[in-house]
């Protein structure tokens, strides 16, 4: 079997708006009906939810912010009981009060569902051991991994982040064949099975990397697939919506959005237009099914591309790029528009870079400079002549972003390392 649900990820894209149409009429009722702050919003837009008569209408409706959920905190969104909710999850709250997400039971079965979708379209079966490195706690991450991984009757190694020796002693003895963990922690355990004296790539029964909760380019997709020998999958997902299982990303490497679950749109983050499919912008996600906390209209802050056309794989699912960064990320340099992950995409095509970088960033009088710290392999650190080594990676930055950015080679295992998500920019 090719698909965990056919008859929904290859539904003909009519018939899937239809269905979103008629869950969409659904969501709204409920959330005008049950909660007085969606209630007040949508009497201040001047919409009734019988307003809604198509998919274009959801234009109507304002969007949801990042900012609304921290000042309704906690529990303000609640379209139904609390005493109806089984689990909460929230984030990390670096920026401020956390993002809170709270599941029904059906909203539980919804979410072991999109990820089952998602980790079997990764190839993950039931005689598959996977090792669920994402950080075990209120973060949603290593939740829904597990979840969908015993739907689909996989066994799940909750070593959850951290504790690296002990994890590739794990991976080895209990011949994980599935890794779940962000790309980057995936890159730290590769260092330190080589230290304790494994080829990561011989060592080990591991054929699949189940990686997410960072941007990463696919330049350092390969880099991570070339070290452990395995196929690296994305997982994109959001607090907001309901944790990993937004999309689903297929043998095409396309990432299809459950949008029988997440509508999706995409606006101009600075107007709040509404862009057409084919161009590139925010992501906007409007859960049809969630019961406890619906999201609608959420601005992700993630710039990608929204794309509805057929896929090699057979899925119709609508296909969303991969983040370019979150709006947040973006930055100014010299008036030229930079994300992390361009500048990380044109180094890693240089040969002798092991992936740790960081990008620090300085603010002098209102003028953003940026500078790249990069990390030489082993191999590329004893060759010497480490200054061509620079120009060749302020070479390829150049070519995809126009832009003289300098590069300064440091020793190898000098930079912080993270078993979570890695920290790229750091101010000074
Ligand atoms: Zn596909």
């Amino acid at each position: 079997m090719k698909f965990w649900d056919e008859k929904i990820e290859t539904m003909p894209l009519k018939d899937l708006k239809e269905l979103q149409l008629k869950r969409l009429k659904k969501v709204i009722k409920m959330a005008y009906e049950r909660n007085k702050i969606y209630h007040k919003k949508f009497d201040e837009a001047g919409i009734k939810p019988d307003d809604i008569k198509s998919l274009d209408d959801l234009n109507k409706i304002p969007f949801l912010t990042k900012d609304e959920l921290r000042t309704y905190y906690p529990f303000g969104l609640l379209c139904v009981e609390l005493e109806d909710c089984v689990e909460v999850h929230a984030s990390s709250g670096t920026t401020g009060k956390p993002v809170v997400a709270v599941y029904t039971r059906n909203d539980l079965e919804v979410w072991a569902e999109v990820m089952a979708r998602s980790l079997w379209a990764n190839g993950l079966r039931k005689s598959d051991i996977m090792q669920n490195a994402y950080g075990y706690g209120l973060f949603t991450g290593a939740h829904g991994f597990e979840k969908g991984a015993q739907k689909i009757g996989a066994m799940v190694v909750p070593t959850s982040s951290g504790n690296t020796k002990r994890q590739i002693n794990i991976m080895k003895d209990f011949g994980t064949t599935a890794l779940a963990c962000t790309p980057s922690y995936s890159l730290y355990m590769a260092e330190v099975a080589e230290q304790m004296g494994y080829s990561p790539k011989d060592d080990f029964k591991l054929r699949i990397g189940l990686f997410g909760a960072e941007a990463w380019s696919d330049e350092m997709r390969k880099k991570i697939e070339e070290i452990w020998g395995i196929v690296a999958h994305e997982h994109y997902g959001l607090t907001e919506i309901i944790g990993p299982g937004v999309v689903t990303e297929c043998e095409e490497k396309k990432l299809h959005i459950n949008a029988d679950h997440f509508l999706a749109e995409i606006i101009d983050p600075k107007t709040g237009e509404r862009l057409e499919p084919g161009e590139e912008g925010e992501l906007v996600f409007t859960t049809l099914t969630k019961e406890a906390f619906p999201a609608i209209r959420f601005r992700t802050r993630d710039i990608a591309g929204y794309i509805e056309e057929p896929c090699e794989c057979g899925r119709t699912l609508p296909i969303q790029t991969r983040i370019k960064g979150r709006s947040d990320d973006m930055m100014k340099v010299k008036g030229v528009i930079v994300f992390p992950s361009q500048i990380e995409e044109a180094m890693m095509k240089v040969e002798g870079v092991s992936g740790n970088y960081q990008l620090v960033k300085k603010k002098e009088k209102e003028i953003t400079t940026l500078q790249v710290r990069v990390e030489p392999t082993e191999e590329r650190y004893k060759e010497g002549n480490l200054d061509e080594l620079a120009k060749k990676i302020e070479e390829e930055i150049y070519t995809i972003l126009n832009l003289r950015i300098p590069v300064e080679i440091v020793k190898p295992n000098t930079l912080p390392r993270s078993e979570g998500k890695a920290k790229r920019v750091v101010e000074e």
